[in-house]
């Protein structure tokens, strides 16, 4: 019999997954078996309200019939060539990325921290051929409670136990400073051979937090002067989340790196990507950075159908709309309750703070009601629960989620 033959309880899932699977997560305890533009269905039929949207990857909601269709098209024509040869499909998305984003060259791969080890690498190549540190000198300014990804040297730059403890030894050439500090930053830049500054615009995973108006615009005018590069990850801010296409644009600042992921491809399939202008990117050469499948057909179709969704249907607009409307419903909310002390965010990717200690499992019990009620989200760390639903989601339907995490929480 096979393993997954018949009908099995939410329980059973879980358990299968518990014994066959390594543990490193912790799920919130729901099964999932379907999803239709802000909604997902579990495997005994109960519907929820997605308001995690696989952290922003799912900006475009679940199973947009536009990006379906892409994959469905290319994938019985050509999934992949790998970069031995040339496809047809490639060079459309590059153009196409590159005009929706105004840089002059992308570099495809697959996973965000695949785009942040692009970013790194193309940064110290720079450092050496083209502002002239001596080789293996270079330094990256990257900044505490940062989240890049999982790799070796992105955890090694971590501030946070957890990811980096016991993966040691760690590799050489990051500098970190406390976030949202310009003069912190103004310090570490007059440290010998610094080649970037890598930030995100706001820091998701460590719990939304949103630095002062003027952080970005700062970062970029101390790179400017020092001849260093802004490396922007917008792994988890970009493409609409927070209200602008970027976060960036926010202070009209340009990077001189992006890294985009995530919703680069709406949830359909993983494609990452690294833009910069020809000056930067005309380091890489033949054979110096790849992936197998970075750049394959089957991406670039659904990375260019995503990107067109977010485009054509305004959701980046709507994000900025119905943001303000959940962060003007929650303040006044929380006037009444005692135990949420903060909402903050930025367009559509919004958290709130649990007045409870770092360690308490209110969040995570709290998560469980909402659940109950009907609607998913998950704490990104100890007291916080990060909301960041599909940006189809209408004006009726966020009301909807409102009325449910406001009677959660004062039920709790
Ligand atoms: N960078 C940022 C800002 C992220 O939020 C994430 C993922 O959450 C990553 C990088 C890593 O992306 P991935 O999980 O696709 O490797």
């Amino acid at each position: 019999m096979a393993v997954y033959e018949g009908t099995k309880s939410s329980e059973e899932f879980i358990n299968l997954e518990n014994e066959y699977g390594a543990h490193n997560y912790h799920p919130l305890p729901v099964v999932l078996d379907r999803g239709e533009g802000v909604f997902v269905w579990d495997v005994e039929g109960k519907k929820y309200y997605d308001f995690l949207s696989a952290y922003s990857a799912l900006n475009q909601g679940h199973g947009h019939p536009k990006i379906i269709q892409a994959l469905i098209d290319q994938a019985q024509k050509l999934t992949l060539t790998s970069r031995a040869f040339y496809n047809d499909v490639l060079g459309e998305f590059e153009k196409y990325v590159t005009e929706y984003f105004g840089f002059d060259k992308v570099l495809p791969m697959n996973t965000g921290a695949e785009g942040v080890e692009t970013a790194i690498k193309i940064c110290r190549k720079w450092a050496y051929e083209k502002k002239g540190i001596e080789e293996n000198k270079a330094k990256i300014i990257v900044f505490d409670h940062n989240f890049h990804g999982r790799t070796t040297t992105i955890v090694s730059f971590s501030s946070d136990p957890v990811s980096y403890k016991n993966f040691g030894p760690y590799p050489e050439g990051f500098v970190r400073i406390p976030y949202n500090d310009l003069n912190a930053l103004k310090e570490a830049c007059q440290l010998p051979n610094v080649a970037g500054v890598m930030v995100e615009p706001i820091q998701g995973e460590a719990g939304v937090y949103v630095p002062d108006d003027g952080f970005l615009k700062g970062i970029s005018d101390i790179c400017k002067a020092n001849n260093i590069l802004f490396i922007d990850d917008e792994i988890q801010t970009g493409i609409g989340r927070t209200g602008k296409l970027l976060a960036a644009d926010y202070e009209e600042v340009k990077p001189d790196i992006l890294i985009l992921g995530k919703a680069l491809s709406g949830g359909a399939y993983p494609v990452s990507a690294v833009l910069a202008d020809n000056e930067i990117m005309e380091v890489i050469t033949p054979g110096t950075h790849g992936s197998t499948f970075g750049g394959n057909p089957l991406g670039a179709k659904v990375a260019i159908a995503a990107l067109e969704v977010i485009k054509n249907e305004g959701l980046t607009e709507n994000a900025a709309k119905l943001g303000a409307i959940f962060r003007d419903r929650m303040n006044k909310f929380i006037e009444k309750t005692e135990l949420v002390s903060l909402i903050r965010g930025k367009g559509l990717l919004n958290a709130i703070v649990i007045n409870d200690t770092e360690d308490s499992s209110t969040a995570w019990d709290l998560c469980i009601k909402l659940r109950d009620n009907g609607l998913l989200a998950k704490p990104t760390h100890g007291n916080i629960i990060r909301f960041a639903p599909p940006l189809v989601m209408t004006e009726d339907q966020l009301h909807e989620c409102c009325d449910i995490i406001e009677k959660t929480i004062s039920e709790f």
